[in-house]
């Protein structure tokens, strides 16, 4: 059916495999016999009871006679009871020595971009004081305009370094082209790929192969599989460390810059092991919205939050509008605390 890679064992891979057959048949257990020699291990999930297909009317090419006549389908019996799925193990993936995942519900926040020295350094140290964990800022910014600021490049990835240095928070920013992707890497605790860039291939395989976790936002437009599927992109190239961001959707509302998908959090859960983080500024747009959408994300079982906060949000570059100021972090920081308490997690 599919080829999975192994979580902790790079290049090595579960297969799945569904076959028409019943292991009462020396055909099938000699086969699965056959397979046992070539694999390291072998697990059969279940077999469906055979029935009597003559008799359902299924099948007209084995009649069902009596006798022992050889091809004739026994009598219908469960021969392995089939095992309940799984529910997905979960990964804890490190952004430096904070752990994703885990029992602590993580708050990453910062600017939208990196604007200069003292805005990033002033933009850590409220980031600090409301006690988030992590410092978020964009050094390449994939604008919709191109006449918008760009980012700072380089620069800009070099002053949030420090900025997370002075006040011992890890780093994440985004990364737009393959080309980039070692700078950054060797610059941020965490590479963030932006909505725009989810289904950049290019740009997802570079970074399978680097040592670094990575943000994946969902894709403006993109179905949870699709999402997933650009995931595994990452994954397959051997780099496990995938962290999901539902960040919103276009959807036919207006009223917001992009509509939260509350329901992706539980249904990722679900599907994958993956953490799952859920960026409130980007879908909301405007700066009274960020909080409600913040504490739907931390009940929906989230196991965390990036948003935007500015030091002097009037001067921000990019993204004014939903940028919080810092007794709105302090807020969000109280308030989510009896919903993250509530869900046996700390924060
Ligand atoms: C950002 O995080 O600043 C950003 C550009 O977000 P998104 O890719 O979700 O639009
Ligand atoms: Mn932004």
């Amino acid at each position: 059916i599919e080829s999975r890679p192994q979580p902790d064992s790079p290049w090595e891979y579960r297969f799945y495999i569904d076959l028409e057959g019943n292991l009462d048949q020396p055909v099938v257990s000699g086969a699965l016999e056959d397979v046992r020699s070539h694999v390291r291990s072998l697990r059969i999930l279940g077999c469906y009871p055979r029935r009597d297909r003559a008799a359902e009317n299924l099948d007209t090419r084995e009649p069902v006679e009596s006798g022992d006549r050889e091809g004739a389908v026994p009598e219908a019996r469960p021969v392995v009871k089939p095992i309940p799925p799984e529910v997905p193990s979960r990964r804890e993936v490190k952004v430096g020595p904070v752990v994703i995942g885990g029992e602590r519900f993580v708050l990453m926040a910062g600017p939208c971009a990196v604007e200069g020295r003292q805005q990033i350094h002033d933009g850590a140290e409220l980031v600090k004081s409301c006690g988030a964990s992590i410092l978020r800022g964009g050094a390449f910014k994939p604008r919709t305009s191109p006449y918008s600021f760009q980012g700072l490049g380089r620069e800009g990835l070099e002053l949030l370094a420090r900025a997370g240095e002075a006040f011992d928070l890890p780093v994440v920013t985004e990364v737009i082209r393959p080309e980039d992707v070692d700078i950054v890497a060797a610059q941020a605790d965490m590479l963030q790929v932006g909505a725009r860039n989810m289904q950049n291939y290019a740009l997802l395989m570079k970074l399978g192969t680097v040592d670094r976790p990575v943000l994946l936002k969902r894709g403006l437009s993109a179905t949870i599989d699709e999402w997933l599927a650009a995931a595994e992109y990452i994954r397959a190239g051997g780099n496990m460390q995938v962290i999901l961001c539902e960040r919103g959707i276009r959807t036919f509302e207006t009223a917001t810059r992009s509509t939260l998908d509350v329901s992706a959090v539980p249904v990722v859960k679900q599907r994958c092991d993956l953490p799952i983080v859920v960026d409130p500024s980007h879908a909301a747009g405007q700066r009274e919205l960020v909080l409600p959408l913040a504490l739907a994300a931390a009940a929906a079982g989230a196991d965390g939050l990036i948003v935007e906060v500015h030091p002097r949000p009037d001067e921000a570059l990019c993204d004014k509008q939903q940028a919080l100021e810092g007794e709105d972090l302090a807020r969000l920081v109280e308030l989510l605390e009896p919903i993250v308490t509530s869900l046996g997690r700390t924060l």
